[in-house]
C-alpha cells in the first residue's frame, strides 16, 4: 500500500488534483482510497457525483458508533471516499479533528478491510501545525507531494510544508516527492517556480495547465479524467498517476480484483 499526502495552500487546486489523480490511478486498475483532510470537507465531491459525503467527525458527533460504511463511500471508478471533516466554526482544533478521524479509520480497520493499493490524503497546508502535520507522523504517509502555483502565498506555504517534511524525514522513512505545479498563468510564473524549486532542491513531479475542462467537469459533479478521458488535461493527470506508481509504487498495480 502506497500512502501519499498531498499538501498545499487552500484553494490552490489540491482536491481537483487529488481527485483526478485518484480517478487516473483507478483507471490503471488500482484500488484507491481518498481521505479529505480539510475542514471544508469537499475533497471527494467530484468523485461522488457532486455530492458531499457525511464526514467522519459528523458521524462521531451524531452519538452512535459509526460503521465503516457510514464513513467510507465508493465513488467514481470505485475510488473509496472519506472526509475527516472539522470542528464547528470557531470551536475546537481542526488538526485534532484529523487525528480523531484517522484513529476512527484505524479502529474500524478501514485499510485492512478495503485493502487499497494507494491512499491519497488531501491535506490543507496553510498552517503546518501539529494537527495538519499528522499525516506526516506515525507512518500515515510514505510520500508527500506539494501542490503550488507561482503565486507568492502559495510558494510561501509550499516552503513551510517542505521544511516540515524535511524535519520529519530525518527520523522516519518519509519521502518529500516534490512539487506538483498547478498553473495559474500569472506573469513570470515559470521563472518563479524554477527559482523556488532550485533553491529548495525539489523535483517538479508534474505541471498541470489551467484548463476550463476542470470547471466543466466540476459543474457536472465529475473529474476531468472521467468526463473528458481523451482530453490533454486527462493525460496530464494520468501521467502524474504513472509517475507516482513508477517512482514510489514498488511494484503495485495490475491487480485483477480491483473495482471496474
Ligand atoms: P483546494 O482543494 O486546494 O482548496 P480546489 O481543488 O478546490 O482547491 O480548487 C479550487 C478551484 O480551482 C476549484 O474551483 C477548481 O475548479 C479550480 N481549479 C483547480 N485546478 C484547476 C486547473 N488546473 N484548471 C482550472 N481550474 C482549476
Ligand atoms: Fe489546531 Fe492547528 Fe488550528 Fe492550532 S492552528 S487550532 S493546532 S488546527
Ligand atoms: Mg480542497
Amino acid at each position: 500500500m502506497l500512502k501519499v499526502a498531498v499538501y498545499g495552500k487552500g484553494g490552490i487546486g489540491k482536491s481537483t488534483t487529488v481527485s483526478n489523480l485518484a480517478a487516473a490511478l483507478a483507471g490503471r486498475g488500482l484500488r484507491v482510497m481518498q481521505v479529505g483532510c480539510d475542514p471544508k470537507a469537499d475533497s471527494t465531491r467530484t468523485l461522488m457525483g457532486g455530492r458531499r459525503i457525511p464526514t467522519i467527525l459528523d458521524a462521531l458527533r451524531s452519538g452512535a458508533a459509526p460503521a465503516l460504511e457510514d464513513i467510507v463511500f465508493p465513488g467514481e471508478g470505485g475510488v473509496l471516499c472519506a472526509e475527516a471533516g472539522g470542528p464547528a466554526p470557531g470551536r475546537g482544533c481542526a488538526g485534532k479533528g484529523i487525528v480523531t478521524a484517522f484513529e476512527q479509520l484505524a479502529a474500524l480497520r478501514a485499510y485492512e478491510i478495503c485493502r487499497p493499493d494507494v491512499v491519497l490524503y488531501d491535506v490543507l497546508g496553510d498552517v503546518v501545525c501539529g494537527g495538519f502535520a499528522m499525516p506526516l507522523r506515525g507512518g500515515y504517509a510514505d510520500v508527500v507531494l506539494v501542490v503550488t502555483s507561482g503565486e507568492l502565498m502559495s510558494l510561501y506555504a509550499a516552503g513551510n510544508i517542505c521544511s516540515a517534511v524535511r524535519e520529519f524525514s530525518q527520523y522516519s522513512g518519509l519521502i518529500l516527492g516534490g512539487l506538483v505545479i498547478n498553473e495559474r498563468n500569472i506573469p513570470h510564473e515559470a521563472e518563479r517556480i524554477r527559482a523556488f524549486a532550485e533553491e529548495n532542491q525539489l523535483p517538479i513531479v508534474a505541471r498541470i495547465p489551467r484548463c476550463g475542462l476542470v470547471q466543466e467537469a466540476e459543474e457536472a459533479g465529475s473529474t476531468v479524467v472521467a468526463r473528458f478521458p481523451d482530453s490533454g488535461q486527462a493525460l496530464v493527470y494520468q501521467a502524474l498517476a504513472d509517475r507516482l506508481i513508477g517512482a514510489w509504487g514498488g511494484g503495485i498495480g495490475g491487480r485483477t480484483d480491483a473495482p471496474a
